[in-house]
């Protein structure tokens, strides 16, 4: 079981430099640590609050390597990783936290499944191509799993980039031939109640960590807006838990891991994926938790005992702001009007526009469950215009 460091730590190396490691910035300061990133352009939205940073691509390996002579440890805001070209740092004592095993596991969504089901955890029903199968091979998998199904790439999906619904037989041949024959998950399609998310924080001496489940809301895949906690029954927000103690526990986790879930017609919990890191299903926690998951994040990969993860109001609720297919002008307007939206608060990311790139969020917290939905519609009336 991996230990305590030994020396006290005081400089965290994050690979990724974008919202989720900006986000760190005050909890790092709060805790007296030092960042490093490593992330390819100047103008990532985590330079603006590392006290130093390696420009270069995530997977870039040699960046890394001098990343680790900056660094007591090494943590993740983006997992698209060269696992196996990192593995040699390791061997020769990087502290990666959490381990290369554990990134090794989620880049690959087969590898992530099969693991899920090896502890017992219920996932929806798949199956898998390597890329070179027949299409009889390919229709005898996907009978297997029943129509419709959902395609998923293997590797480097997010945001529901790479993934699609099929409806029916006939268009599963031309379903796959826009996935370029690339490997792929086939899973059955959940008609879902809900889809649930929760995160889970441990520390190398073990102790866990566990927020309110929350609920997510997907518009075209991508996550519009989060209520929490989620309006679930009790019974359901304890397996929750659960879920996400077993899952820390058997990963031997030191980090942070968002687990998003599907809620079964019969009330049945499966897991969907894991994200070895902070997760936007839990930017609520920065305004509504005792402890965010940004400063959790950092407190487990730097030995600092775990903090409390209790909501600090009745409800609150998250929406994305997602790039619009409008002016620049048109957006900094909608900016405006939310800067000044009464209890709500703004994060905006500094990022380039662009149609559909998570741009900012904003939170809103409230004394009242009942006033949720309401909450995050007007939100997004200003800046969806829906
Ligand atoms: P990504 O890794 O790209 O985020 P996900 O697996 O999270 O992909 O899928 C994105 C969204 O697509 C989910 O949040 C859900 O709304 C929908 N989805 C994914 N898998 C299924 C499924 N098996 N059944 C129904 N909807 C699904």
């Amino acid at each position: 079981m991996e230990q305590p460091i030994s020396t006290p730590i005081t400089k965290i190396g994050v690979i990724g430099g974008g919202q989720l490691a900006w986000m760190m910035g005050p909890a790092a300061q709060k805790l007296g640590l030092e960042l490093v990133v490593q992330t390819p352009q100047e103008t990532d939205p985590a330079v603006a609050i590392a006290q130093a940073a390696i420009l270069a691509p995530v997977a870039d390996g040699a960046a890394t390597a001098t990343l680790a002579t900056q660094c007591d440890v090494i943590t993740f805001e983006n997992e698209f990783i060269d696992c196996q070209g990192l593995q040699t740092l390791a061997d020769q004592g990087t502290r990666f936290r959490p381990g290369l095993d554990v990134l090794a596991l989620v880049l690959d969504k087969r590898h992530q499944r099969e693991f899920f089901s090896r502890i017992g955890l219920p996932n929806p029903r798949y199956t898998f191509l390597d890329g070179d199968e027949s299409p009889e091979e390919l229709m005898t998998k996907a009978e297997m799993i029943g129509f419709p199904l959902v395609i998923k790439t293997r590797r480097l999906g997010y945001d529901g980039y790479g993934t699609a619904v099929v409806q029916a037989r006939s268009q599963l041949s031309a379903a796959w031939d826009r996935f370029n024959h690339v490997p792929v998950l086939l899973e059955e399609f959940v008609p879902f109640k809900q889809e649930l998310a929760i995160m889970v924080a441990r520390s190398a001496l073990g102790d866990v960590a566990i927020y309110p489940t929350v609920e997510t809301h997907q518009v075209e895949h991508i996550c519009r807006r989060v209520f929490a906690p989620a309006r679930v029954s009790a019974a359901v927000a304890a397996r929750m838990e659960t879920i996400a103690r077993t899952l820390v526990e058997q990963l031997q986790l030191v980090g942070i891991v968002g687990i998003e879930c599907f809620l079964t017609q019969d009330d049945q919990v499966l897991i969907n994926e894991m994200a070895p890191r902070t997760h936007n299903s839990g930017h609520y926690t920065l305004d509504a938790c005792e402890t965010s998951q940004f400063e959790q994040q950092l407190r487990a990969v730097g030995d600092r005992p775990l903090g409390p993860t209790d909501l600090t109001c009745a409800q609150a609720v998250m929406v994305n702001l997602l790039g619009l297919d409008q002016s620049e002008a048109a957006h900094y307007r909608k900016l405006e009007i939310l800067k000044q939206w009464p209890g709500a608060t703004l994060y905006w990311y500094n990022k380039g526009i662009r149609p559909g790139r998570k741009l900012g969020h904003v939170t809103q917290c409230l004394e009242e469950e009942a006033e949720a939905g309401a909450a995050a519609a007007a939100i997004e009336a200003i800046w969806y215009g829906v």
